[in-house]
């Protein structure tokens, strides 16, 4: 186990700083002072960044840090760590790491014993995900699904039994395979298309996923996509087929929680669904 702290500690520090996903009044005074702060600012691209630190005054120095060569810039960075120089790291929008490149030179930092502190801002997952409509929680955050067909199908497929709400980014040119690929595993899901997060042409597309599909033909811009979870339809079990089944399995022995547990996968049930079923009906 290791324990850090953040403040006062007399290191250098690596700072993952978020950034605006569109509107610059996004940015928080906490991300400007520190990004003046640092010693350095590590880039995911020097050009986008610099137009951020010059509406916002700032002239600290920047370094590129890329996915591409990510072992070689952090190696970089935590060099310049070493001198005892503050690096505050940000990608070209929202939190480096999500989905941008980052989490390489935080694993090493964190290695060589650096605090690494968050300073928080926008996130495009998050902000599509709290607007959706869909259960805001527990969800599971997958970033891109893949720029091919087949790597798309492993993942919806690896996530069709998931209960949790499901937020994908795609990009606007893949945006409508991407859909019939879902429509295909998943089946017509509710969803939530969110473009444009925190710009001017916002737009939220709340429906089924064939809906959405239908809609998004000539759509731009950049895109998150929620997903609803897996919701068995416990009305295609009997409610006399699962009470027999858990109240045989405690008749063999089994605790109340292991006979709804092994109840719900004989049925393909939602365990949780099957849990409030189960107690609410026997204290009515
Ligand atoms: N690091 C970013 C974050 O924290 O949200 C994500 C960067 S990822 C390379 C870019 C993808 O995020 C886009 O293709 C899109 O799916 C999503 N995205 C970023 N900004 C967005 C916005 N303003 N509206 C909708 N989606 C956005």
């Amino acid at each position: 186990m290791t324990r850090q702290k953040s403040f006062e500690t007399g290191k250098a520090s690596l700072y993952l700083v978020a950034t605006p996903i569109g509107n610059l009044e996004e940015m928080t005074p906490r991300a400007v002072e520190t990004l003046k702060n640092a010693d350095i600012i590590a880039a995911e691209d020097t050009r986008n960044t610099g137009k951020l630190l010059k509406h916002f005054g700032i002239t600290t120095k920047m370094i590129a840090y890329h996915l591409f060569n990510e072992g070689e810039s952090s190696d970089g960075i935590v060099k310049l760590l070493r001198e005892g120089k503050n690096v505050a790291l940000v990608s070209d929008a929202g939190y480096p790491l999500m989905s941008d490149p980052g989490q390489t030179v935080t694993v090493k930092a964190i290695e060589e014993g650096f605090p690494v502190i968050t300073v928080n801002g926008p996130n495009a997952g998050i902000s599509a995900l709290v607007a959706s409509g869909l259960p805001a929680e527990p969800f599971t955050f997958y970033g891109f699904p893949g720029s091919k067909k087949g790597d798309r199908i492993r993942v919806f497929t690896k996530l069709k039994e998931r209960e949790e709400t499901l937020v994908f980014y795609e990009a606007p040119h893949r945006i409508g395979k991407m859909l019939e690929d879902a429509l295909s595993v998943f089946g017509d899901r509710k969803m939530c298309l969110a473009r444009e997060l925190t710009k001017l042409h916002e737009e939220y597309l709340r429906g089924t996923i064939s809906e959405v599909l239908e809609a998004v033909g000539s759509l731009k811009g950049e895109m998150v996509v929620v997903i609803e979870g897996y919701h068995p339809k416990e009305e295609e079990v009997p409610a006399e087929d699962w009470r027999a089944e858990i109240r045989a399995l405690i008749g063999q022995g089994e605790s109340k929680s292991a006979a709804i547990r092994k109840t719900a996968e004989k049925y393909g049930m939602s365990k949780n669904e099957l849990y409030r079923k189960y107690f609410t009906e026997e204290h009515e």
